[in-house]
Parts: C-alpha cells; sequence; structure tokens
C-alpha cells in the first residue's frame, strides 16, 4: 500500500507581515528537505494536489459570516497590494493575518485532508501526510485564532462522519499548543475522540485535565497538560498508557493527527521565547508516531492523516516532516539534525500524573482488547517463587516434583 504527499505550491502564498514565526519558508524547507533526500522519488509515494474545501465543508465547522470575512479580508490585502505595489496582510484575529491568497490557500489546507480520505476510502492509498499552511487547531467557529484560519483537521473529521459515515474519528493533537479550536467544535460529539498533549500554563489557555467534554460526549475529550521541560520520558509512558487504552476503547474507524513540531526542544530558544519549553527531539516524535502507527494498523485498517500544524523553527519542522513522511512510508529511521535535547534539571512524577489521567477517563484497570489474558498459573507460580530443578543425585521421587517450587532450603 502506498502513501499520499498531499501538499500545493499555494501553501507558500499564504503571507503573514515579515518576521511571523509561521511563514512560507516553513513548506519551502520541508519540500527541500524531502527533495533532497530524493524521497519525493519513492516509488510507493503518491502526490497528490489538494482540492480547495467547498464553502458547506468549511461551513461544517465555521460560521458562514467569518467564511466570507476571509475572502473579503483577501480581496482587500490583494487590492491594497496591486494599488501601493506593496506586501499587504490584515488582521483577522488574535495573531492571525490575511494576504491576497490566504482565502485560495486556507480552502486547499482545509481541502487537503478531504482529499488525503477520498484517496484512503476509494482505496488508492493507506495513509497520507497533508504538508499545509495556514495550520488549523485554534480556529473557532467564528473566528481565525493563534496563526490558524480555518480548522483543517476538525472539518476532516466533520467530513469523515458526513461523507463516509463514519461513527468515529479520534484526533491526536501533540503541537506544543492545545488545540482549542478543536476541542471547541466536538466538545459536545460524542463521535470523536480529541487527544492532546501540550505545554502548560501556555497559549492559548484552555486544555486543563478536567475539561472533558459535556453531554454524551464527556470522556470524548482528554486533555494532558505538561509543565514545560517534558520531555520524550514523560509524552512516552502518558502515550502508552493514557492515549492506547483511550483509544482502544474507543475504537475509531479513523485516526488524524495535527502534527506540529514545536514540543521540540530546539523550538524553546526559538519564537515561543520561553525558557525552558518542551523537550521532545525528532527521534522522540518518531517514536511517538510508532505508537500511533500501530494503534491505526491495530484499530483501523491503518486509515491515518497527519496535518501540520506547528513547529517553526525551520530544521525542526522539514526535520519532523520528513520523520513523519517516513515512517507513514514504513520507514523507521528519523531525519534528526539537532539530536537529543540537552539535559537540565527537571523533575517530574509521571507515575503520579498517569494514575491522575487513568483515574479522570475511568481506564483504571482497563485491559486492552488485544491483549492476551494474563496467564493465571504462571502468575501464582511466580508468586511462590522459582521452581528449584534439582540434579539427579539428589532429585526425589517424581511425586514430589510439583512441590520443589516451595522447598528452597537447599
Ligand atoms: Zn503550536
Amino acid at each position: 500500500m502506498t502513501t499520499a504527499l498531499v501538499y500545493d505550491p499555494i501553501f507558500m502564498e499564504h503571507r503573514p507581515p515579515k518576521g511571523h514565526p509561521e511563514r512560507p519558508q516553513r513548506m519551502e524547507m520541508s519540500i527541500g528537505y524531502l527533495r533532497a533526500l530524493n524521497w519525493l522519488e519513492r516509488p510507493e509515494l503518491v502526490q497528490l494536489t489538494p482540492r480547495a474545501a467547498s464553502i458547506d465543508e468549511l461551513a461544517t465547522v465555521h460560521e458562514r459570516e467569518y467564511i466570507q470575512e476571509i475572502e473579503e479580508l483577501s480581496q482587500q490585502a490583494a487590492e491594497t497590494e496591486a494599488a501601493t505595489g506593496v506586501p499587504t496582510s490584515l488582521q483577522a484575529g488574535t495573531d492571525t493575518y490575511v494576504s491576497a491568497k490566504t482565502y485560495e490557500a486556507a480552502r486547499k489546507a482545509a481541502g487537503a485532508p478531504l482529499t488525503a480520505l477520498d484517496a484512503i476510502m476509494n482505496g488508492e492509498v493507506k495513509n497520507a501526510y497533508c504538508l499545509v499552511r495556514p495550520p488549523g487547531h485554534h480556529a473557532v467557529a467564528e473566528a481565525g485564532f493563534g496563526f490558524c484560519i480555518f480548522n483543517n483537521v476538525a472539518i476532516a473529521a466533520r467530513y469523515a462522519l458526513d461523507r463516509y459515515e463514519l461513527e468515529r474519528v479520534m484526533i491526536i493533537d501533540y503541537d506544543v499548543h492545545h488545540g482549542n479550536g478543536t476541542q471547541e467544535t466536538f466538545y459536545d460529539d460524542p463521535r470523536v475522540l480529541y487527544f492532546s498533549i501540550h505545554q502548560a500554563p501556555f497559549f492559548p489557555g484552555t486544555g486543563l485535565s478536567d475539561e472533558r467534554g459535556e453531554g454524551d460526549a464527556v470522556g470524548t475529550t482528554i486533555n494532558v497538560p505538561l509543565p514545560a521541560g517534558s520531555g520524550y520520558e514523560i509524552y512516552e509512558p502518558i502515550f502508552r498508557q493514557v492515549l492506547a487504552p483511550a483509544a482502544d476503547r474507543f475504537n475509531p474507524q479513523l485516526i488524524l493527527v495535527s502534527a506540529g513540531y514545536d514540543a521540540h526542544w530546539k523550538e524553546a530558544e526559538g519564537h515561543t521565547g520561553v525558557q525552558p519549553g518542551m523537550r521532545i527531539s525528532t527521534a522522540g516524535f518518531s517514536k511517538l508516531n510508532e505508537i500511533i502507527l500501530k494503534l491505526a494498523d491495530t484499530l483501523c485498517e491503518g486509515r491515518l492523516i497527519m496535518v501540520q500544524e506547528g513547529g517553526y523553527d525551520l530544521d525542526v519542522v522539514a526535520s519532523g516532516v520528513a520523520t513523519s513522511l517516513n515512517q507513514l512510508l514504513g520507514g523507521t529511521e528519523a531525519v534528526d539534525k539537532y539530536g537529543q535535547a540537552p539535559d537540565i534539571a527537571f523533575q517530574l512524577n509521571t507515575d503520579v500524573v498517569i494514575s491522575e489521567l487513568r483515574r479522570i477517563h475511568q481506564l483504571t484497570g482497563y485491559r486492552m482488547r488485544n491483549q492476551p489474558k494474563p496467564d493465571r498459573e504462571k502468575l501464582l507460580r511466580e508468586m511462590k517463587g522459582p521452581v528449584i530443578t534439582k540434579t539427579p543425585a539428589t532429585s526425589q521421587s517424581s511425586d514430589d516434583a510439583s512441590d520443589t517450587c516451595c522447598q528452597n532450603e537447599e
């Protein structure tokens, strides 16, 4: 089976003001890495051009007035630019900007996972990476927010439910920021399990562990807020002991990933300006991806779509994209320019965090469906201590052999 890379050069035409961290070079560098590695030529890779999401598809998540506002702001920016000859971007929300081509780019960014899902559901590819911008997970129904225009992942989940009549979609969001827009969209929708692991306290301030959905959907929002300084050694057991059993219990038919690499240790030195930030390395992301890929294989026939969110150090984002794409294609090695995070003085009792999360989400004692039942006899034997094998010279009759496990004197 094959993997789709869904990308369009229009994603470089969304232009926030100069100096903004969410810049076109993020795409340029990512594609540059893939070219340099010769990975765009891999025979099992299918390159797909995204279609634009229709207004109706955008409106499954966003208010129509807001969609129209983005279109009008783009036109205004284009007109100003034509009149003055100066690159123009207009503010559309907190730290969110619209340039002449933003509306077109944002509609294709939202369309990319739809194109990917069509290809997966038609049996054309097994999984997909959507290399898109502007990103999406902060955008809410009525506004753009935190660099995001349309909520690409949320629109894709709605499309999977509406167009393909799926009943259970899971979204895993490991961007360092909480995906407030995605959470808000599905907060009362039990058909979508939203799992977010993020730095806290941090932008945008939402994503406390007791935010877990409402009405029928209580339990289908899972938030893992972690302090700055958390690294792979914290993320990994949480993925295994909280994410995996929650996914197993929910039993999704499709997994979407909000793939932001801004929890990378190198990012803390860049745009966030917070010391310290998170401490994941690219190799760490690849190990987390391994867990996600295995869940997709076990639970939903490998149906997995990764959608680009944050990551602002150009080499971090390009390494993350290349590594994730390689893994979707079945490869194992990480493209890791920066290596391991430097050691810092940091301590967190992960066992306590995990047992609290498992308690909140009623996962205490949950056994994965595919996990073999414990061998009771073996456990009992182990409780009694090791079996002592006697040499032939001292062995007793075979009748006594069953008691040897208790004869520890010799
Ligand atoms: Zn982010």
